[in-house]
């Protein structure tokens, strides 16, 4: 299946979290590599695909950041307040979007998304007429903590089946109604939303799982921006030699 370059989306980048995991001096979505923010990256290589024509960017009412980037004067991006959390701020870059069928949603935080596994992504949606998202299989043996705090020292409960288990990544995409109306309801509802594709499960709307690049990394923690600087310079040079 082809994807004609005149059908166009449009993707809800959410930009508003502080990155506290990141332990630095800024959000991390402000941290660079050769130069260019991780915004940058992700924005450059969302806006250079040839079927995404806008981004909405959600962006922190206080970010004394932003406007210092060259990302500022981009007439293809549509600048939203960012909400508490995650999800509040997708859900404002949601509301700006009227006329368009299907929505796909990708974190500031993954500067290494491909342009292979976003055609991926779209074809597979098209196709089966079903919102989806980019993941991949878990390959580590998942064991189950006793209590929940990752940083404090505890005991393993149990080990649980991986056959199932897939890392949930994104860009996700859905029809840009339903996706509005699912969280929306799971708000109502006091879930805990974490991705889009937790939304539309907690209304019983099927949700395709796409196999993508594992190096689509949120970057998170500090020992993330070496990886995503080594993975935008791997990409680099095997996109000029293919
Ligand atoms: O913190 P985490 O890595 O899960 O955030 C994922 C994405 O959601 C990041 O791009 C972050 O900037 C964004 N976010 C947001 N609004 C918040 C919290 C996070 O847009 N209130």
């Amino acid at each position: 299946m082809l994807l004609p370059e005149n059908q166009q989306f449009i993707v809800v980048v959410p930009a508003a979290g502080i990155g506290k995991r990141m332990l630095a001096s800024c959000p991390k979505q402000y941290l660079t590599i050769d130069n260019q923010t991780i915004l940058s990256h992700t924005i450059n290589r969302l806006l250079s695909h040839k079927n995404i024509a806008k981004v909405v960017l959600a962006i922190s009412d206080v970010d004394a950041y932003f406007a210092q980037t060259t990302l500022v004067d981009n007439p293809n991006i549509i600048r939203v307040s960012g909400g508490k959390e995650r999800v509040d701020s997708v859900l404002n870059g949601l509301q700006v979007i009227n006329d368009k069928e299907w929505v796909l949603v990708h974190d500031a935080a993954r500067p290494c998304i491909t342009h292979d596994d976003i055609d991926k992504l779209i074809k597979q949606c098209l196709a089966s007429n079903s919102g989806g998202i980019l993941a991949a299989p878990v390959v580590d043996t998942m064991k189950l903590a006793i209590n929940n705090n990752a940083n404090e020292a505890t005991q393993v409960s149990k080990t649980i089946d991986r056959s199932s288990l897939w890392h949930a990544f994104t860009p996700q995409m859905f029809k840009t109604k339903e996706l509005k109306q699912a969280i929306e309801e799971a708000q109502k509802k006091g879930l805990l939303i974490t991705d889009e594709s937790s939304a539309i499960e907690s209304v019983g709307l099927p949700c395709l799982l796409v196999s993508g690049r594992i190096d689509n990394i949120k970057i998170t923690r500090p020992e993330d921006l070496v990886l995503a600087d080594f993975y935008l310079k791997q990409q680099q040079i095997t996109q000029k030699k293919g």
